[in-house]
């Protein structure tokens, strides 16, 4: 299936100079949003996957079916101070300034095997702390799973050693 034709790019969002890639017009389609679950279920099969961790937001939006599909628990990464329970917490840089994620630490057991999604891998800077996260709490990373990776910003490289999966990719 042609996702590129499917998404669609705003320049200058949320930042002059950025080509923010947005996914509500694949979302929308319910071929083109059924083809990326199933295509990320899948790649994740063979991988023994105890969790699925999704980042708020659109790491919701597909990861919770991708958990469906493999019959096991989704956990939710969320923005800082949104979860109700005891937290662990990472804070990292991101372009402009600081974020933090957090997880409810009674998410896991030591050593089960997460696989992490989100809609898209840039510089990878996101996924490396939620990696550094679940690892803390003892959580094994099997990998990450994304529709769209921007390749010109090498996510990838920063994420070496890990699983690392996207269905569309850009190189400018
Ligand atoms: P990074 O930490 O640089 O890999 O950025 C990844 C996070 O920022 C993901 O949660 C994306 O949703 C979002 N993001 C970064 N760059 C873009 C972009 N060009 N278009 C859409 N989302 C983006």
């Amino acid at each position: 299936m042609d996702l590129k034709s499917k998404i669609r790019n705003i320049p200058d969002f949320p930042v002059k100079g950025i080509q923010f890639k947005d996914i509500t017009t694949l979302l929308k389609d319910k071929d083109a949003y059924k083809y990326c679950i199933d295509q990320i279920t899948e790649h994740c099969k063979s991988l023994k996957i105890d969790y699925v961790a999704g980042i708020e937001a659109r790491g919701f939006v597909i990861g919770a079916p991708v958990a469906y599909n493999l019959n096991v628990g989704f956990l939710l990464v969320r923005k800082k101070d949104r979860l109700p329970a005891e937290v662990e917490r990472i804070s990292y840089q991101l372009e402009y300034g600081e974020n933090i994620l957090e997880i409810h630490r009674d998410s896991f057991q030591e050593g089960d095997r997460i696989m992490v999604i989100d809609d898209l891998l840039a510089t990878g800077g996101t996924t490396l702390a939620v990696f550094k996260l679940i690892e803390k709490l003892g959580g094994k990373i099997v990998g990450a799973d994304f529709i769209v990776e921007l390749e010109m910003l090498k996510g990838n490289e920063k994420l070496k050693g890990y699983e690392i999966f996207s269905l569309v990719k850009y190189n400018r």
